[in-house]
């Protein structure tokens, strides 16, 4: 058993407790972390320093956030005995690595991230800051610290890896006097990269256009009545273009065997936008109910939550101290 354990691969993730967790949370990322539970050696961060790069001036948000987000997670199927659940800042390791490593990394590196100038553009100039321009850096630092040898992302993400991957090569050629000191961390692409909010944008917490896990029946269902559909579709008997719909992408995730009938139905303008989102609200509801009821079992008890964080923590440190003490020695800064 314990032989078995140690071969298996040391996986890194995480999450920003900007918001609850929503429906591209769940399939995009969660049920991947399930899956690791069962294969690999994962380590799940709260990642609340991130947090602070869009959401500085709101403080208390993220620190009401981040227990409700590890219920979240515990009720997707999350099983903390079978990984390692922690607080970044709790890691005061991360911080110095990125200090570290921020001495090495070309300022034209950081600046060609393709998020750097899209995020802005969509999220505004106040949050074009020195830590915001750092954050693949301080993403490289997290999985780096643990020597993550995988991390599951979404296509927008691939970018940010690829950097890491970079800093990674130039720091043991640096340093590493021909040994690697820090592990290239490999991309997992998850099932389902790109999951569309009711506005047809990705579905993101800050573009409030996300169906919450902790949402109620009502407020799920009317979500989706909200949602956009195929802007040629205007009255029920037009034609329409699944492959263009928000709701036709979320049927595939939610109930794939209705997927044939509601292409051919839409196709043939026998099926209407109100009762395929009707319909599509009632299913989505069913696919959340089990998720929903285990997080309100878990949410009875904050201080078990409290723990799960804290031990985490603990665990995560013994293992960040290490690496980083590597890499101090190997700058000869100890
Ligand atoms: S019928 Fe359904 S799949 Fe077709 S456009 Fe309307 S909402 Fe989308």
């Amino acid at each position: 058993m314990q032989l078995s354990e140690k071969k298996r691969p040391r996986v890194m993730s995480g999450m920003r407790p900007t918001g609850k967790i929503h429906l591209g949370h769940l399939v995009g990322a969660l049920q991947q972390w399930v899956r690791y539970c069962e294969t690999a050696d994962p380590y799940f961060e709260i990642a609340d320093l991130h947090a602070y790069t869009t959401s500085f001036s709101d403080p208390q948000s993220i620190r009401d956030a981040r227990n409700d987000m590890v219920i979240d997670w515990l009720a997707a199927g999350i099983d903390p005995q079978k990984c390692t659940i922690y607080l970044q800042s709790a890691i005061p390791e991360i911080s110095e690595l990125h200090v570290l490593l921020g001495m090495i990394t070309p300022l034209s590196w950081l600046e060609r991230v393709p998020t750097w100038k899209s995020q802005i553009g969509e999220l505004g100039q106040h949050i074009a800051t020195y830590g915001f321009l750092g954050y693949p850096l301080l993403q490289l630092c997290d999985i780096a610290i643990f020597r993550g040898e995988r991390v599951p992302v979404g296509r927008d993400q691939l970018a940010h890896l690829e950097f890491g991957r970079e800093v990674v090569r130039r720091f043991n050629y640096l340093y590493g006097e021909g040994k690697e000191i820090l592990t290239e961390p490999e991309g997992t692409l998850s099932d389902f990269p790109e999951i569309p909010g009711t506005d047809g944008r990705k579905m993101s917490k800050s573009y409030d256009n996300a169906i919450l896990i902790a949402d109620d029946e009502t407020t799920t269902a009317k979500k989706v009545r909200s949602m956009v559909t195929d802007p040629l579709k205007i009255r029920r008997h037009d034609a329409g273009r699944p492959e263009v719909c928000p709701v036709f992408a979320l049927w595939k995730i939610v109930n794939p065997d209705h997927v044939p009938w509601v292409d051919r139905n839409c196709r043939s303008g026998e099926l209407g936008c109100v009762q395929d989102k009707t319909d599509f609200a009632a299913s989505l509801n069913e696919f959340l109910q089990p998720i929903r009821e285990r997080r309100a079992e878990i949410a009875k008890d904050p201080r078990y939550v409290e723990r799960i964080i804290d031990v985490g923590s603990q665990k995560a440190r013994a293992i960040a101290a290490q690496t980083l003490h590597d890499v101090k020695r190997a700058m000869k800064l100890v």
